[in-house]
């Protein structure tokens, strides 16, 4: 009997189809004149704004004109082009250059819009992926680091709104958003997940399509701890067919930093969301780690709860150590401790799990690491 052979992996197809190929061709006939019709906008708004010299922005006098140079960024439809004068102020010594503020571009960069969408596309797939659907959909040809310097400064200006809103709600003078429509209930995940970082001192540089060798595993050390929270209500669930809950939507907050940073970045977020109320009852979800549930105490009006998949993780580490990978008992003996645990019989759970007398050191400590966790369940 001839066996099947495995399907193939689907992958990013190099042939494109018939309509997506006329498609494309209509793009590139059309992108150059497109190209021209933004061009020719971008010189009428560079001849108006440009015709008049600007008032000093510190002493008020007139700017005198210093120079006119050629400044270009690129966009969707390619590199344009204008010619920005730059203007000076004689006593205070000020220079600006009034079009580029007006147009909110910045020299051989990539516009703004463009970044983000470059940005977006590195946000959910590799570097070298992203600049192939860069092409792919909005055929705008650009290099991997490139997508990775919008990337970055994406990033930077998300963190750096994170920081200051945290920072501005933590101070105690600081308008706290009155939501007399606060909700009663909010809920509030936190986990941590170790990150490996590569911390270079200097950038790796290529020489003449040398292939640069893979970068060194990680030394112990150089992990960082990324830590999330999920902010959502459970009243804006909704029930897609009987039983079945889905969120209508959540907000995730993340930060590289300590445990202090990240409950004053999910405060921040809560009182900007209009979520802390008088009576708001706020409910932290979260697994064994100590750092929760010391800050967890920042909120008056609290429950706690230790989240059921951390606590069956843990029963699975002791189920694979005693009935080895992928056994069916192991996963009989999960199942049960899964169902005692939602019935809220925790008190029968480690009765039982003390009744155990494992036979090596391994599986007592791992038993007694266990019973530690749901201790802290009871
Ligand atoms: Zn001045």
């Amino acid at each position: 009997m001839e066996g099947k052979s495995a399907p193939a992996r689907p992958e990013l197809a190099e042939q494109a189809s018939q309509f997506m190929l006329l498609e494309r061709a209509v793009e590139q006939e059309y992108r150059p004149l497109m190209l021209a019709e933004l061009q020719r906008r971008v010189n009428a708004v560079a001849q108006a704004a440009q015709t008049a010299e600007p008032a000093c922005p510190r002493c008020g006098k007139t700017m005198g004109r210093k120079d006119t140079r050629p400044v270009s960024w690129l966009a969707r439809f390619g590199r344009l082009s204008a010619p920005v004068s730059r203007f000076v102020c004689r006593a205070c010594h000020v220079q600006c250059r009034p079009l580029l503020d007006l147009l909110g571009v910045e020299p051989g960069r990539i516009s703004g819009s463009l970044a983000r969408l470059l940005a977006l596309m590195a946000a959910v797939a590799p570097y070298s992926l992203a600049v192939r659907l860069a092409w792919l959909l909005l055929g705008v040809d650009v290099n991997a680091m490139s997508v990775w310097r919008a990337a970055q400064r994406l990033g930077q200006a998300a963190a750096d709104y994170s920081e200051d809103l945290s920072a501005y709600h933590a101070d105690s003078r600081s308008q706290a958003i009155v939501n007399p429509d606060a909700p009663q209930t909010v809920v509030l995940s936190v986990d941590g997940c170790a990150l490996g970082m590569q911390v270079r001192t200097r950038r790796r540089h290529r020489t003449d399509g040398e292939k640069l060798p893979p970068l060194p595993t990680l030394p112990d050390g150089h992990f960082r701890e990324v830590k999330t929270g999920v902010l959502l209500l459970p009243d804006e669930r909704v029930e897609t067919s009987p039983g079945r809950h889905w969120l209508v939507r959540r907000f995730l907050v993340s930060c590289l930093g300590d445990a202090d940073a990240i409950f004053h970045r999910l405060y921040a977020q809560l009182r900007e969301l209009g979520w802390m109320g008088a009576d708001t009852t706020v409910v932290i979800v979260g697994d064994g780690a100590e750092w929760i549930w010391n800050r967890a105490t920042w909120f008056i009006r609290r429950c706690e709860i230790l989240d059921l998949w951390h606590a069956l993780e843990h029963a699975w580490a002791f189920a694979r150590l005693r009935y080895g990978d992928g056994s069916a008992q192991a996963d009989r003996w999960v199942h049960q401790i899964a169902e005692d645990l939602r019935a809220g019989k925790v008190e029968d759970v480690i009765a039982r799990l003390k009744r155990l007398h494992p036979k090596t050191a391994e599986l007592r400590e791992s038993l007694a690491g266990l019973i530690r966790y749901y201790y802290l369940l009871a």
